[in-house]
């Protein structure tokens, strides 16, 4: 028996603006907050709350059109799920860790709390569209409701927040999520491959298989569909998706697109941007 050929995502809906980065907005808290390393892709090794040597005093990076050319895949990968302009924007109305540096070390742990919801709330906003998936409908748009206010209280609020237990219930839902796209796709029950690391898997068909937490590095998935493929937390540092079909991937991240390989024959779901690298 063959694949089911039924509809993933419905009609009309694309995800919000609120959760694609605009660094523009933001004060360049993840060059700041984050710990990096240079063997993660990072130009330095430095401890969390030091500013990148990169970072300019209008919170522009001073190498960000030679990110790509030098190998910087740390800074060319990274994506905030729009925490940056929440915490910048909204949560502290525009002051910034430069201006208010007493306040500091507190807008950092907020922005850590806040990119942690923000990024929970990225796939529950996709997990409601999805047609297999209607019957959760009601209790992803319950946690949803409780991530956009939990993103809206106040700064000692937020570090209150008891992330674990909204962490634990976001992710029972996202695998019954998971569960439920497979029983509609895999109807043959064809056996997911385990092991990716560097594998050839050129033109053959993903539809409906499970990479959540997958190792993908450097894998080669050139011409593949990926229709009903879950993505939740996969490893796409390198992967080669030329010419494949995404369109219809699910729980992929635009951190996920900006760490792999591939052009502009590649399909991407609407709401992920291609990254420059992507050429034809
Ligand atoms: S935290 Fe987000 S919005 Fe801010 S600079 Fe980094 S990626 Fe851009
Ligand atoms: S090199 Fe640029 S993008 Fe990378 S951490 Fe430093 S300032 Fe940020």
């Amino acid at each position: 028996m063959g694949i089911k050929m039924i509809k993933i995502h419905e009609e009309g809906t694309e995800m919000s603006r609120s959760m694609k980065s605009d660094c523009a907005k933001c004060s360049g808290l993840c060059c700041v907050a984050l710990f990096c390393s240079k063997i993660d892709g990072f130009p330095e090794d430095k401890t969390a709350g030091k500013p990148c040597h990169n970072l300019q005093k209008d919170y522009r990076c001073k190498i960000h059109e030679e990110l790509e050319r030098r190998n910087l895949r740390g800074c060319t990968g990274y994506d905030c799920f729009g925490a940056g302009q929440q915490v910048t924007q909204v949560i502290y109305a525009g002051q910034t860790w430069r201006d208010s540096p007493i306040q500091a070390e507190e807008i950092f742990q907020v922005f850590l709390v806040v990119i942690q919801l923000h990024q929970m709330c990225y796939f529950l906003k996709e997990a409601v569209t999805l047609i297999p998936a209607k019957t959760l409908k009601s209790d992803i748009s319950r946690l949803i409701k409780r991530n956009e206010e939990m993103c809206r209280q106040s700064p000692s609020d937020i570090l209150k927040t008891d992330i674990e237990s909204y962490r634990d219930e976001v992710n029972c839902l996202l695998k019954e999520v998971c569960n439920l796209l497979q029983n509609h796709l895999l109807v043959d029950k064809r056996k997911c491959p385990t092991d990716f690391l560097g594998k050839n898997f050129k033109n053959r068909n993903m539809q409906g298989y499970d990479l959540n937490t997958k190792l993908l590095i450097a894998a080669d998935f050139e011409g593949c569909n990926f229709r009903g493929t879950t993505f939740l937390g996969a490893d796409t540092r390198d992967t080669n998706f030329s010419n494949a079909d995404l369109g219809e991937a699910v729980f992929l991240s635009q951190g996920q697109v900006n760490a792999a390989r591939g052009n502009r024959n590649t399909k991407l779901p609407k709401h992920l941007d291609y990254p420059v690298t992507w050429q034809a």
